[in-house]
């Protein structure tokens, strides 16, 4: 039987839903696409040839090549992160033997080995690496829409430090792991030191063995739900569609059902729409009753608000009768400030602005 192989974002699988790693890993079933995960794709896709170029020809920047290299067909999210890197980044001059996607694979005594080796136990990939004396250097590109305060020397950041350090430059004493937020252009770090990476091997062989005694791999249902990508091959998502009681729960039990229901609905609407697109895509509409599912035009319009307000103005509008139509939300403002890199001025306008509580049921993460 072949050997099982590990990398972290298999034991992260793992750790968030034991039904999900096994359903990918051990049953090989495809994850649905999710757009997130695509995004971060692409765009290490993106810089890896970019920094591959500036290290082949020695230059610290090439717009043209990186205009040139700029996707037609992306989400605008996408590019809008690709342009910001590029337009920011720039390579610093003399780094010490660096290295772009660095696979690196290590055999069941951790020692270093070919990545797509019989004997590869555990793998990684690391994004940017170089060296700086004595210090080595990790960057790690993130997509994400948090940054946080301050980083974690959380597993998964300890294992690049190790890796680094065993199987490329044995000799240094200590890795800075730069997080580099593509989407604000914003840097995080957090130092390593040998202490931080002595204990690595054990503790992943400590996560592996937990996978390897399970013999059940049981689902566990939460908000990771809408992102696993195999519910409809997940039993708890199955049975959750069944008992007619919970449609009208009367008791606890069945209210705890209900609320199970209507959490698999709400996280299959997505996963089931997407997979649907895709067939439609490749086989054409299909009817339900007297209606077509299938592909049709939509206009959207990307109105000036500016010339909106002054032509209902000239039309005789009351301004207080065009204000409300601005439309102006506090998640539309968050996002505005955000974008600008004034997050702080969010708080002044809301302490500014009237506002009332409501209260609202929905799904919440336990404290
Ligand atoms: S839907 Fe939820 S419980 Fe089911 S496999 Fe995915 S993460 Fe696990």
């Amino acid at each position: 039987m072949k050997k099982s192989q590990y990398s972290f974002s298999r034991l992260d699988l793992y750790e968030r839903c034991p039904w999900a790693y096994k359903t990918v890993y051990l049953d090989r079933i495809p994850r649905a696409k999710n757009e997130a995960r695509e995004t971060g794709q692409l765009l290490h896709g993106l810089v890896a040839d970019y920094l591959n170029r500036l290290i082949a020809t020695g230059h610290p920047t090439d717009w043209d090549w990186a205009r040139g290299a700029t996707p037609k067909e992306a989400l605008s999210d996408a590019i809008e992160m690709w342009n910001r890197f590029y337009e920011t980044f720039a390579m610093p001059e003399g780094l010490g033997s660096p290295g772009v996607e660095n696979r690196l694979a290590f055999d069941a005594s951790w020692q270093p080995c070919e990545f797509f080796s019989e004997e590869a136990y555990f793998r990684m990939v690391i994004d940017f690496h170089f060296r700086q004396d004595s210090l080595g250097v990790i960057v790690d590109w993130k997509t994400n829409r948090e940054v946080p305060q301050t980083v974690a020397k959380d597993l998964q950041l300890r294992t690049y430090g190790w890796g680094l350090k065993q199987a490329l430059y044995p000799e240094i004493q200590e890795v800075l792991l730069r997080l580099h937020f593509l989407r604000y252009g914003k840097e995080r770090e957090v130092m390593l030191i040998s202490h931080d990476l002595a204990e690595v091997p054990d503790e992943l062989e400590a996560r592996i063995a937990t996978i390897e005694v399970d013999k059940n791999y049981d689902p566990t249902p939460g908000s990771f739900c809408g992102l696993c990508g195999i519910t409809p091959y997940c039993p708890v998502m199955s049975k959750a569609l069944a008992p007619i009681e919970v449609l009208a729960p009367a008791t606890r039990e069945q209210a705890e059902k209900a609320a199970s229901l209507l959490l698999t609905l709400q996280k299959m609407e997505k996963e089931l729409a997407a997979r649907l697109k895709e067939w439609v895509k490749e086989n054409g509409p299909v009817q339900v009753g007297d209606l077509v599912y299938g592909p049709m035009e939509v206009v959207s319009y990307d109105l000036n608000t500016k010339a909106v307000v002054e032509f209902l103005l000239n039309e005789g509008l009351e301004r207080e009768a065009v204000w409300p139509l601005l439309g102006i939300t506090k998640t539309g403002l968050e996002r505005g400030m955000k974008k600008l890199q004034r997050p702080d001025l969010l708080k002044r306008i809301l302490s500014l602005s009237n506002h009332k509580t409501t209260e609202r049921i929905d799904f919440r993460r336990n404290p």
